[in-house]
């Protein structure tokens, strides 16, 4: 009680009381990219038309007519760009989840979306992949936007990393935990955010159904925390021995939290662990006390050498003493 209660004073909420045990024990802490160790909020920085029968402001105003039509946070950075005043109708639009969308204005099947789908469409890139992965190596996430099987040119949009979370990574990797970033961002932009927050192992191209999976693969080494923000991290916090939620991050995903750090700030899972280890110190000196009290006066209650009341106040005494030493946790920096 008295460790959740300081977890909450810090924005840490732990949902199971299990949590809170389980932390100690972990080995590897995997991160989600975008929205946990970025802000989520990503911003159109390059549209570069490759076909001379389109400009850059055209690209990206075909492209807001599709992205209209999604969810995605990459969707809404390409609209808010663009900023039209109305919407061309889109036939037969489809999410192609992790990877983009297509759809039909006129008789045109535009795709938006990552290499992956490109390559799944057939749609090659040429030597326009040149400038498509030098946009990515600048942690760039970038779309190519094609018309049938044209490529049409690409829209690059930057995600910054969040203030604190090079500070929280780099406490975790001196207390010697393995840290790893998972996303389904490509491999270029996913390793260039994780040079800048300080992780060295990377897992790119994930398709959201398969990061439970990688999560699974690597508790094979021991106990995973997963931290992410998403809809499509929820399965992933759940496959975790520890899920640690955004508290800025969607309902989905805070339900299926152990831990939701309320200010979504990465500080929240070095606050955690510390919390943890501090926690189980104290449950073990509880334990010592509340039985060492007994252990002691029980026997020589029984053989009459402690007077009743002695006894009653020995007793009385392990209480007090278990319940001041858990208060005596708030003292605790963590
Ligand atoms: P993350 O794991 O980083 O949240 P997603 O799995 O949602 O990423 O998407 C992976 C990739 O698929 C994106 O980096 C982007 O290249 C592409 N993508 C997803 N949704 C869209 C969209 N609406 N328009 C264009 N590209 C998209
Ligand atoms: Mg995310």
């Amino acid at each position: 009680m008295v460790s959740s209660g300081m977890g909450a004073k810090r924005g840490i909420l732990i949902r199971k009381g299990e949590a809170i045990q389980t932390m100690k024990e972990i080995k590897t802490i995997v991160f989600d990219k975008t929205g946990t160790l970025t802000k989520g909020k990503p911003e159109v920085t390059d549209v570069k038309s490759f076909d001379k029968s389109i400009n850059e402001k055209e690209l990206l105003n075909l492209s807001a007519n599709l992205e209209k039509l999604s969810e995605h946070p990459i969707a809404k950075a390409i609209v808010n760009k663009a900023d039209l005043k109305s919407y061309k109708k889109v036939n037969g639009f489809k999410v192609l989840r992790g990877r983009g969308v297509e759809g039909k204005i006129g008789k045109d099947m535009i795709t938006i979306g990552n290499q992956t789908l490109m390559k799944e469409r057939k749609i090659d890139l040429g030597n326009f992949v040149k400038s498509v992965e030098k946009l990515e190596e600048d942690g760039k996430t970038t779309m190519m936007v094609a018309e049938g099987k044209k490529i049409l040119g690409v829209i690059a949009v930057a995600d910054s990393v969040k203030e604190d979370s090079k500070e929280a990574i780099r406490r975790l990797n001196k207390a010697g935990y393995r840290t790893v970033m998972i996303t389904g961002d490509n491999e270029r932009t996913a390793k260039a955010i994780a040079k800048q927050v300080g992780i060295k192992e990377v897992i790119a191209n994930v398709l959201p159904e398969y990061k439970a999976k990688k999560v699974e693969e690597l508790q094979k080494n021991g106990m995973v925390a997963f931290v992410g923000d998403g809809i499509n991290d929820a399965p992933a916090l759940k496959q975790s021995n520890v899920g640690i939620a955004m508290g800025t991050g969607t309902d989905i995903a805070i339900e299926a939290g152990d831990i939701v750090l309320a200010k979504g700030s990465l500080e929240g899972v070095v606050q955690s662990i510390n919390l943890s280890k501090a926690t189980f110190r104290k449950i073990k000196q509880n334990l010592f006390w509340a039985f060492a009290y007994n252990v002691i006066a029980i026997p020589l209650a029984v053989a009459g050498v402690l007077h009743p009341v002695i006894a009653e106040v020995a007793m009385a005494l392990s209480s007090v003493t278990v319940v001041t030493n858990a208060n005596l946790l708030r003292r605790k920096k963590i």
